[in-house]
């Protein structure tokens, strides 16, 4: 029983490369595989499940071809992805968190972004745009008027990664342990920080990890996880 862990591809059509990288990783998954996790930011962006071009169906189609039992979660950029999309590709929608069971133990899965609790400008945008009648209101928008939000959205983000302190970008330690405790877990695996790393911690008085997924750029990453291994993988695209 072995499972893949991927988050972050920021799949984007002036991106061919991401997007072959993960053809080629679909295509050569390691041995045993028997579910692929996808824990948010699969997209660069998504409008909504209308929104059809030629790339998003190319993806749909990539995805829909895979026989594995599929899962994804939504991360920041792709938070508009619905059951239309699900009933497509043959995906589940994940909550952010949700717990697995991986050989009887507990695994807490999230995309990241919730952890970075001392961004604050963050936290708030995030609870307007999760909420329901904020959503509803953006997917009543026309395809064009959704585009320029998200380009805009796009320009201030940038704006603020680069006004914002580097450690303050990061997720909240103290955040990570209070939610691993209230979840009772004691491996949480989560992506969004773009920091690609296996982090020992102690909980509940516990020894726990914190594995955070990478982002592909030059390189794509996985995480395969079994009863007895945590592999974090790169790979070049
Ligand atoms: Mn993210």
């Amino acid at each position: 029983m072995s499972y893949l862990f991927i988050s972050d591809l920021h799949l984007d059509e002036n991106r061919p490369d991401i997007t072959r990288g993960f053809i080629k990783l679909l295509a050569n998954l390691p041995v045993g595989i028997e579910r692929l996790y996808i824990l948010g930011d699969f997209f660069e962006v998504w409008l909504g499940d209308d929104h059809e071009t030629p790339f998003n169906a190319e993806i749909i189609k990539t995805l829909a071809e895979i026989s594995l039992p599929k899962y994804i979660m939504h991360g920041n950029r792709d938070f508009l992805l619905g059951q239309e999309f699900c009933n497509a590709t043959g995906c589940k929608l994940l909550p952010d968190p949700s717990i697995i069971d991986i050989g009887g133990e507990p695994v807490l899965l999230m995309h990241g972004d919730s952890l970075c609790t001392r961004d604050e400008a963050y936290m708030k945008l995030r609870a307007m745009l999760r909420s329901t009648p904020v959503q509803l209101d953006l997917l009543s928008k026309s395809l064009e008027e959704r585009a320029l939000i998200a380009s805009n959205a796009r320009t201030q983000s940038k704006q603020h990664t680069r006004e914002t302190a580097e450690d303050i970008m990061d997720v909240t330690l103290e955040e990570v342990v209070r939610v691993m405790t209230e979840q009772g877990v004691g491996l949480l695996i989560h992506g969004h920080t773009h920091r690609p790393a296996t982090h020992d911690l102690v909980v509940a008085g516990q020894p726990a990890q914190r594995i955070v997924l990478g982002d592909w750029d030059k390189h794509g990453w996985y995480l395969e996880l079994d009863e007895t291994q945590r592999s974090l993988v790169s790979f070049p695209i």
